[in-house]
């Protein structure tokens, strides 16, 4: 096994990190937007077969520092499904010695022979859905594990893969504070080097949408959605997993590697139906629909749907919003000398009145939010577009 800790990216200006959405599911969660299909495997020799085109316009030999096969649920994939979409990503991409290379999984696709193959494959971190340790939010959530299933797959996947990360959602209805309390706890008993927390949103033309407004479930008032996220930073906090982004908390060196390369502005490449990439200053986004994708890649054409080349100002913007969900913030001396702004000049009255707010905070060195502008981070950043 690769070990797995928190190199930094050698050569942070070329790309190094890749992106592969993998979109099948068993069944669409009802509060799922992602870009996938579900009970459509009958698609995944296609999507195969056009992964191994796609991946051929990349130069042969090129060096990862991090690879992310996300989702959807790529472990839904058969092992010898894997296979072939592994076999066609080492025919082009290199893994460095200490390639960060993690995949999505729903914990019961997880069988040990799956783990094994993962595990020889070079695979070394595995993000879970595990999502909740309760059955009736599991039950809401749509998701199809039961709490007692997790305990022994997360054992099993921690003694060959031990990188292991668990994501839990919190502010979902009928979900109690104490139950999001045991919920933690149970991850913490399991010791989880890296866990994920979301609250639950209701996205539009998602089957909780409509069902939201028929009027057949409310969402936890925002006080309470706000006191289980102040939770998770205090008992994850004490427990030794650091709060280091808006979601995410980590023992020390079990950073996402992968996640920071977006946080911090660097290039990218990725694949897949609705995959972005970031490479040579232009912002590319394929197709979200798997079948467009698909077509698109059978007639030989570019399955990209939009692209979009950022001026020296857009991106230094952009780079404060990715920048400030990093708990550590923004260096600003930093900043200015990799983008020729200093962030005051860019965005001065929005600083002020944040930080008079109490949801920014700026020390001789860094500008970041503060506990209370985690929480309101998606209206902080707009005040910097
Ligand atoms: S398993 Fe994950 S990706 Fe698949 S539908 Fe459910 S939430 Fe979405």
């Amino acid at each position: 096994m690769t070990a797995c800790g928190s190199a930094a990216v050698t050569n942070p200006e070329t790309p190094s990190s890749a992106y592969i959405h993998v979109p099948f599911c068993q069944h669409r969660c009802g509060y799922c937007d992602f870009t996938l299909v579900a009970r459509k495997d009958h698609l995944i020799d296609d999507y195969l077969a056009a992964m191994k085109q796609q991946l051929a316009t990349v130069e042969p030999g090129t060096e990862l520092q991090t690879l992310f096969l996300g989702g959807g649920t790529p472990t839904h994939l058969s092992i010898e499904q894997l296979r072939r979409l592994f076999s066609a990503l080492f025919d082009r991409f290199r893994l460095a010695d200490d390639c960060e290379f993690s995949i999505e999984a729903n914990p019961l696709n997880l069988s040990i022979e799956k783990i094994d193959f993962l595990n020889q494959r070079g695979v070394n971190r595995v993000s879970l859905g595990v999502q909740s340790f309760h059955s009736e939010i599991l039950t809401f959530l749509e998701r199809d594990h039961q709490p007692e299933q997790i305990f022994e797959i997360v054992q099993n996947l921690q003694a060959r893969i031990p990188n292991t990360s668990l994501d839990l959602i919190f502010a979902v209805p009928g979900q109690s504070l104490s139950d999001w309390e045991s919920s933690l706890a149970d991850a913490v008993g399991l010791g989880i080097p890296h866990l994920s927390t979301y609250g639950l949103t209701i996205e539009k033309g998602t089957s909780f949408w409509s069902r939201q407004q028929s009027g057949l479930f409310d969402l936890p008032a925002d006080d309470l959605a706000g006191s289980m996220y102040e939770f998770s930073l205090d008992y994850l906090g004490s427990r030794g997993l650091q709060h280091y982004e808006i979601s995410n908390f980590a023992r020390p060196g079990f950073e996402c590697r992968h996640n920071e390369v977006y946080w911090t502005g660097y290039p990218y490449y990725g694949f897949g139906p609705g995959a972005a990439s970031y490479l040579n200053g232009v912002r590319r986004q394929n197709h979200r629909s798997v079948t467009t994708w698909l077509k698109h890649v059978a007639a030989g054409e570019s399955p990209i749907a939009e692209q979009e080349e950022l001026d020296p100002e857009s991106r230094a913007r952009e780079a404060i919003i990715f920048g400030l969900r990093r708990r550590v913030g923004i260096d600003l001396a930093e900043f200015a000398s990799r983008y020729g702004f200093s962030i005051p000049e860019l965005a001065e009255s929005a600083i002020e009145s944040n930080i008079a707010a109490g949801l920014l905070e700026q020390t001789e060195t860094h500008l970041r939010l503060t506990q209370s502008g985690c929480l309101l981070a998606d209206s902080v950043v707009v005040d910097f577009l």
